[in-house]
């Protein structure tokens, strides 16, 4: 306890010749508050339950697929392509893939030239969509076939109705994109 106290005279002392001498008075504390939303019950048998909503900030990398997204910010619909010649895949790939699943061999890169048309090949209503869905319901998902493609990828009408075999033309999101999948779309296409 003396040791102590003579510390504490030496920072006295030390703070008296470096600044000057201020009186710090402590504010006089109000009570203590819930500043929280309080939760609610929602059952009480057997045993009660609450809901207590929470946020989260989900950090994701696309890693190897990063190329296929900034292509979207830039109006750019961009497939892998496997570059192995002794590969019996030789078609395109969207969603990208950065390894080529017949052979594993890194994919390259290769944009779509525009404008990028595609032929309906199913869709869907989307009525009741699930959590996390930022999209309007309710909407139209459809599967759109584009030539030289080994897959059929899933995507969006942005307007219109949708029928088997229609036309549809790729547009962007390049204005306050949402760097997500969603930056690219689909509308009817008249040639
Ligand atoms: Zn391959």
């Amino acid at each position: 306890m003396v040791k102590k106290k003579i510390e504490a005279n030496k920072k006295a002392t030390i703070k008296k010749k470096g600044r000057p001498k201020k009186k710090v008075r402590a504010k006089k504390r109000e009570e203590t508050k819930f500043i929280g939303k309080v939760t609610k019950i929602r059952q009480k048998e057997p045993a009660i339950v609450i809901e207590w909503p929470r946020s989260l900030t989900h950090v994701h990398t696309y890693g190897m697929l990063s190329p296929f997204f900034e292509g979207l910010r830039k109006g750019e619909l961009r497939a892998t392509l496997c570059p192995n010649k002794n590969c019996p895949e030789k078609r395109l790939w969207i969603p990208p893939r950065a390894h080529c699943p017949d052979c594993h061999t890194e994919m390259t890169w290769k944009p779509l030239a525009n404008p990028v048309i595609g032929k309906i090949y199913t869709f869907t209503e989307v009525v009741y969509a699930g959590t996390g869905i930022e999209l309007s319901t309710p909407y139209w998902q459809v599967d759109v076939e584009i030539p030289g493609l080994a897959t059929i990828p899933k995507s969006y009408l942005l307007h219109g109705m949708p029928t088997i075999g229609m036309k549809v033309k790729a547009e962007f999101r390049t204005k306050n994109p949402t760097n997500t999948v969603l930056d690219y779309y689909w509308v009817p296409y008249k040639e």
